[in-house]
């Protein structure tokens, strides 16, 4: 669905460059994607690295995946079709928060390679920056620590098509991260995020 249904639409400039948007309000956006099997660790490391940064001054929003659900893609379930549509609009959604100056964080299993390069395409065409961060946590390890019940429940047959179990999760070829959670704390996975973006000047305070 990535088409364009409507016709008479035209496109409506705005007064202001992204570039003067970005120094009048002193910030700079980009995409920090999060991938990953349920469990890896994406909400958390996000919501830890969105703490972080917002109480350093940095304008940042983060995009979770079931609070999503709740609102603008409460029409989807989880057939590879609506996770496709899911991450379309997340990707969408994305690109107007770095275009409006944010360090956008989203934390999405996203487990289709092809969902996740079009997030990104959308990104590269904007001349945004965007950061594929691959959450890898062992399957074993996330089934572990399963903080919904989840994978009981998926290995009790109670949930269809859960990624991991009877779904599959295609790892990122050429992430801009690879972020191994196993053995370390949260505060070590969001110094690797941060020191990342510090090297590609995309964070500086
Ligand atoms: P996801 O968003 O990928 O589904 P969550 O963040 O909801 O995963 O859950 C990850 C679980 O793993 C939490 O219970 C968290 O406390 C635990 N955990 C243990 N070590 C880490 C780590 N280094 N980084 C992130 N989460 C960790």
């Amino acid at each position: 669905m990535s088409e364009i249904k409507a016709t008479n639409i035209h496109w409506h400039e705005g007064n202001l460059t992204r570039q003067e948007r970005w120094e009048a309000l002193k910030c700079r956006g980009a995409t920090v994607w999060f991938t990953g099997l349920s469990a890896c660790g994406k909400s958390t490391i996000a919501s830890a690295l969105e703490q972080v940064l917002v109480q350093s001054g940095v304008p940042c929003y983060r995009l979770d995946g079931d609070n999503i659900r709740f609102g603008l893609n409460k029409n989807l379930g989880f057939s590879a079709e609506d996770r496709a549509e899911n991450i379309r609009r997340i990707g969408e959604v994305a690109k107007l928060f770095a275009d409006a100056g944010h360090i956008t964080l989203t934390s999405f299993i996203s487990p289709y390679r092809a969902d996740r390069d079009a997030a990104r395409k959308v990104h590269e065409e904007a001349d945004l920056p965007f950061i594929e961060v691959f959450v890898d946590t062992p399957l074993e390890v996330c089934e572990q620590r399963d903080p919904k019940g989840l994978y009981k429940k998926a290995r009790a047959g109670e949930i269809k098509g859960f990624t991991g179990i009877d779904d599959p999760y295609e790892a990122p070829e050429n992430p801009e991260l690879v972020l191994k959670t196993e053995g370390k704390s949260v505060d070590a996975c969001v110094q690797e995020v941060i020191d990342l973006l510090q090297q590609r000047g995309l964070v500086v305070r």
